[in-house]
């Protein structure tokens, strides 16, 4: 039986960087095709290919004049029109231009034959079949050359990528109105505590609700895989071991509650009974620290089958959350969801905070590093931030006046006002 390592707190970076470097090896456990807009949001699991040239001719991006620049060298310059062009034209239909000539031209239609240069209609006065042009062009200006924006066979999409708006625009564009992408990791979710009843119960006196089932599991959906919430398990080794079981059949297993050092927090001791091996077990942050990381070994890997690679059985990874409320919702985020992420088969990314101008003072004491939860406001250039009051990570209202969590590095006592600080959006 492998137990935790007695000093395995990690600094916040060392924490997070081991996870990455873990979540790293993992696969998706196959691929499915789904339609382009079920694919919104969804990661990506081909290549998306230029199935022609973009442009596919060679674009006018104004309304104007289609000529050779090299007819304008004398300003006001007087060319005959030979026709009009207008976007969707076919192909058949287009005329060429010999020079001194020029064709009315629309935005999004093909620069004829002969052409080189869109002079914007605001230059130029018609005057029956002749066009007046005042400003001169280069050659290319106003024409987007085919092929410029990528070659047809040219991969615009890589597998790995989250498909948002701009990537199925992408994926319209090549004609893709179906697509292929990772099928979703299941992540069981276990609450535990004697004194945490299921939200259709009656809490007694000394009870609580179980709310973080339901935050990690908002969670989960968000950071694209499918939850399945397990029966909450007391605070009692055997129930525990039978649900922790169940919750090794997921992709992940996510515990929250029982990791911090009272007596009756036994979920290492169960998960070491499973031969758990512990990457961590404590985070130097606030809210968060009683944070465990870890796998256990499990049967065949499906997943590498899948890929075609080694037979070697595949662990199970599990976070053991703190159970204050927003101790599991923070280290979900800053640990939980790069796990789940690589599981989905999402390229690996690096975790980056946004900054915003602090409003009021703060002071903190040093050694761990802080997730506060604060208010992001201001406008436009102007982001500003302050904290909001709470009573520590058990504080489930103070989350309803917060919209993200103020980043305090842990060597930092106090932060003037006015100062850029890091800011972890929620
Ligand atoms: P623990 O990590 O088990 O020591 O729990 C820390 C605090 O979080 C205690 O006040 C618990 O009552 C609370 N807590 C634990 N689990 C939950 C849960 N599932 N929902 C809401 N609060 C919880
Ligand atoms: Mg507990």
């Amino acid at each position: 039986m492998s137990q935790a390592a007695p000093s395995a707190v990690l600094s916040f970076e060392d924490a997070r960087h081991l996870v990455e470097e873990h979540a790293r090896h993992l696969r998706p456990s196959g691929k499915e095709l789904v339609e382009l807009l079920d694919g919104a949001g969804r990661i990506l699991a081909e290549p998306i290919i230029a199935d022609r040239n973009f442009p596919p001719f060679p674009r006018a991006t104004r309304d104007g004049y289609a000529l050779r620049a090299a007819d304008l060298s004398e300003l006001p310059a007087r060319l005959h029109v030979a026709g009009e062009v207008k976007a969707g034209i076919a192909y058949g239909d287009l005329p060429s231009l010999t020079p001194g000539q020029a064709v009315a031209i629309m935005t999004g239609a093909p620069a004829p034959a002969g052409s080189d240069a869109v002079v914007m209609i605001e230059y130029t006065s018609r005057h029956g079949d002749e066009v007046e042009i005042n400003r001169s062009v280069v050659a290319g200006e106003n024409i987007v050359a085919t092929g410029s924006e990528a070659r047809r066979g040219e991969r615009l999409l890589a597998p790995g990528l989250l498909l948002d708006h701009a990537a199925v625009a992408i994926a319209a564009s090549v004609g893709r109105n179906h697509i292929l992408v990772y099928r979703k990791p299941k992540v069981a979710v276990l609450a535990t505590g004697d004194e945490v009843v299921d939200v259709d119960a009656l809490p007694g006196p000394t009870q609580i609700r179980n709310s973080n089932s339901y935050s990690l599991a908002a969670q989960v959906l968000a950071a694209g895989a499918e939850p399945i919430i397990l029966p909450i398990a007391p605070d009692e080794p055997r129930r525990l071991r039978e649900l922790i079981a169940d919750g090794l059949e997921a992709d992940l297993l996510l515990i929250t509650g029982g990791v911090s050092m009272g007596k009756y927090d036994l979920v290492e001791q169960v998960l070491g009974e499973f031969n758990g091996e512990f990457l961590f077990t404590g985070v130097q942050m606030q809210p968060g620290k009683p944070l465990v990381f870890g796998r256990i070994p499990t049967g065949a890997n499906e997943h590498e089958h899948a890929e075609g690679a080694s037979s070697a059985p595949a662990p199970v990874y599990f976070f053991g959350l703190p159970g204050n409320p927003i101790s599991t919702m923070v280290t979900f985020e800053l640990f939980a969801r790069p796990v789940i992420e690589a599981l989905a088969g999402r390229s690996s990314r690096k975790l980056a905070f946004l900054h915003a101008r602090l409003k009021s003072e703060i002071k903190v004491k040093t050694g761990l590093r802080r997730f506060l939860p604060a208010v992001l406001s201001g406008e436009f250039e102007r982001a500003e931030v302050e904290l909001v009051g709470w009573q520590g990570s058990g504080d489930i209202a103070s989350l309803a006046r917060s919209n993200c969590y103020l980043v305090v590095p842990p060597e930092q006592a106090s932060v003037p006002a006015g100062e850029w600080v890091p800011v972890l959006m929620r």
